[in-house]
């Protein structure tokens, strides 16, 4: 513990991961429950996070960058389950080096190590040394060994208080929301209905897993709905539906726009991702050509067994 508390405090102290210069975050109350809103209602690189207070034990669900501005609420937890392993809901992790961390099983690897995270985003060797620079710069990633592997279903009891975890996998392998029943609410983390639409570029994604997700998010029974960044809370059934309906259009969207791309002939792999599915023209990131790539290939894969695009010569074509 104190090897990671040195190595947590020796960091130089950056503008991004404390953030001190913005104003505390929104809180909304439900119950035992505090929602906590980053900055821009969440929006990457910060996130939406909850701290929930039982008679035995407070828990954060999540730490993103926010966390550092929250106070003795969030300095308090003795416990924080991630939702998933990516940078974002874990930049205020380093303040609690003394809390039990659990993450699902199969997002295990990446909280453990550095490698374990590497893998798991899947990034090239030739961008992955800026990356893991960027990483512990602007979010003071800290790889946590010590982290608990927990099963879909799994219970926290934190005394009166229970989160349950539920396994909804695509945006990463062990990607769960965690619910508290007597308030009926459930945080959904990053399938996170934004404009954006639906994530699921890393090497542990799946294209297949978020479809089966969204499904299973539909019959959902809460009041209150959380996401990890931008829309918040949804206490609004319908309006929750219209946008979980939208985001999932987002899918058949861009097998539509793919199958456009592939409209005057045949293309290589290296020439869609160099004109670019997900993310605009313009938007630079180390990680967009692996996460464009991955994308691309598995929407291909999916037209591809259903008959609507066929590859040949290394080369991909409409059916
Ligand atoms: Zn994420």
């Amino acid at each position: 513990m104190t090897g990671r508390r040195a190595a947590a405090q020796s960091l130089p102290i950056m503008a991004q991961p404390l953030a001190q210069d913005l104003p505390p975050p929104t809180r909304h109350v439900f119950g035992p429950i505090t929602v906590i809103l980053g900055h821009k209602s969440g929006k990457y690189p910060d996130a939406n996070m909850m701290v929930v207070t039982g008679r035995d034990s407070r828990a954060a669900v999540d730490a993103p960058l926010c966390s550092n501005r929250v106070g003795a609420d969030f300095d308090g937890c003795d416990l924080v389950i991630l939702s998933h392993v990516h940078e974002d809901h874990m930049a205020g992790l380093h303040r609690l080096p003394q809390a039990a961390v659990a993450v699902h099983r199969l997002d295990w690897p990446a909280a453990a190590s550095w490698e374990g995270y590497r893998d798991a985003l899947g990034l090239s060797e030739a961008v992955w040394p800026a990356m893991r620079k960027k990483l512990a710069a602007e979010f003071a990633f800290t790889p946590r060994a010590d982290a608990a592997p927990y099963e879909d279903g799994h219970v926290f009891d934190l005394g009166g208080v229970r989160l349950t975890a539920m396994l909804l996998p695509g945006h990463t392998a062990g990607h769960c929301a965690l619910i508290e029943e007597t308030q009926g609410l459930a945080f959904i983390a990053d399938i996170d209905l934004s404009g954006f639409g639906p994530y699921y570029g890393d090497a542990t994604s799946s294209l297949q897993d978020f479809r089966s997700s969204l499904e299973r998010l539909e019959s959902l029974d809460a009041r209150t709905i959380v996401t990890g960044h931008h829309r918040g809370i949804y206490t609004d059934r319908a309006r929750f539906l219209a946008d979980l309906k939208a985001y999932r259009d987002k899918l058949d969207a861009r097998d539509d726009k793919l199958l456009a791309m592939l409209a005057d002939g045949p293309r290589s792999m290296a020439s869609l991702v160099a004109e670019r599915l997900i993310y605009p023209p313009d938007y630079e990131e180390l990680w967009v050509e692996d996460v464009e790539r991955r994308t691309i290939e598995q929407h291909l894969a999916a037209l591809a067994a259903e008959g609507r695009v066929v590859a040949e010569n290394g080369l991909w074509s409409r059916a």
